[in-house]
């Protein structure tokens, strides 16, 4: 039986690099996405939209082995998001991956893995970034709660990037070394680990978050050490 994959927001950026990756395995991809283009057009917000292209996927390829679900919600602060930013923030970030597992799981064949993309900022934030930072907090809470309740039927495990370029820019100087590897993310740094998690050499990985940020989150800051100025 032929592998088949699941990506939300796969059309560009960290997705298209997972998809890319999975395609290049000679796994079926089915990706949807709010931009227009050759996959399912549409807004994982959305309930019936959700509702719609999960039949389709199970219409056209009969179960699931991965679902990834890395569709990105909006960042707006606490200044002026309002009621329903927030909220849709919260659909798009927390409740479409908990909708879309629920709706795909009686389909999930022997060894399916779920990956939900959050961010490092499930840890720590800047500021004006509640609605964007709450959905993560709920996305990578809401993996060790699947994992759980998914024992046995699929592996649930998230993955938090850091800074991840998705332009294809080189950047250099402070933006790339203040990472401790020196460098700033590719989208291919997170699509190694998404094809590890979904792997067997993974099968003892479950619930389990790992964070792809070159160090970010584990450097100490103190003003006036190792080049780090407060001005
Ligand atoms: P991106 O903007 O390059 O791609 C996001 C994709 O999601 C786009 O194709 C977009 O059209 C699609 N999308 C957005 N809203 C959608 C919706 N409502 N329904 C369906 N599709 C929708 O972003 P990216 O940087 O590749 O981010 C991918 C994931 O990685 C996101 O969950 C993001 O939060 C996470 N992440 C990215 C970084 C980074 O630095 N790039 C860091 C941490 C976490």
């Amino acid at each position: 039986m032929g592998k088949v994959a699941v990506i939300t927001g796969g059309a560009r950026g960290i997705g298209k690099a997972i998809a890319d990756a999975m395609k290049k395995e000679g796994i079926t991809v089915h990706i949807i996405d709010i931009s227009e283009g050759d996959w399912f057009v549409g807004d994982v917000g959305d309930k019936d939209t959700l509702e719609r292209f999960a039949e389709n996927v199970i219409k056209s390829s009969g179960h699931v082995d991965y679902l990834i679900n890395n569709a990105l919600p909006i960042m707006k602060g606490i200044n002026d998001c309002s009621y329903e930013e927030f909220t849709y923030a919260l659909q798009v970030g927390v409740t479409a991956p908990f909708y879309l597992t629920q709706l795909l799981m009686p389909y999930f064949a022997e060894g399916a893995s779920v990956i939900n993309i959050a961010s490092s900022r499930d840890r720590m934030s800047q500021p004006q970034t509640e609605s964007y930072t709450a959905a993560k907090g709920g996305i990578a809470s809401l993996t060790h709660a699947m994992a759980i309740s998914l024992a046995g039927k699929a592996r649930v495990n998230s993955i938090s990037p850091g800074w991840i370029d998705t332009t294809g820019s080189d950047i250099t100087g402070a933006d790339a070394y203040q990472q401790p590897v020196g460098r700033v993310g590719k989208p291919e740094d997170i699509a190694s680990m998404v094809m590890y998690l979904c792997s067997d050499k993974a099968g003892f990985i479950t619930g389990e978050n790992i964070c792809i940020d070159g160090g970010m989150t584990r450097q100490m800051i103190y003003h006036g050490e190792h080049g780090w100025r407060l001005e």
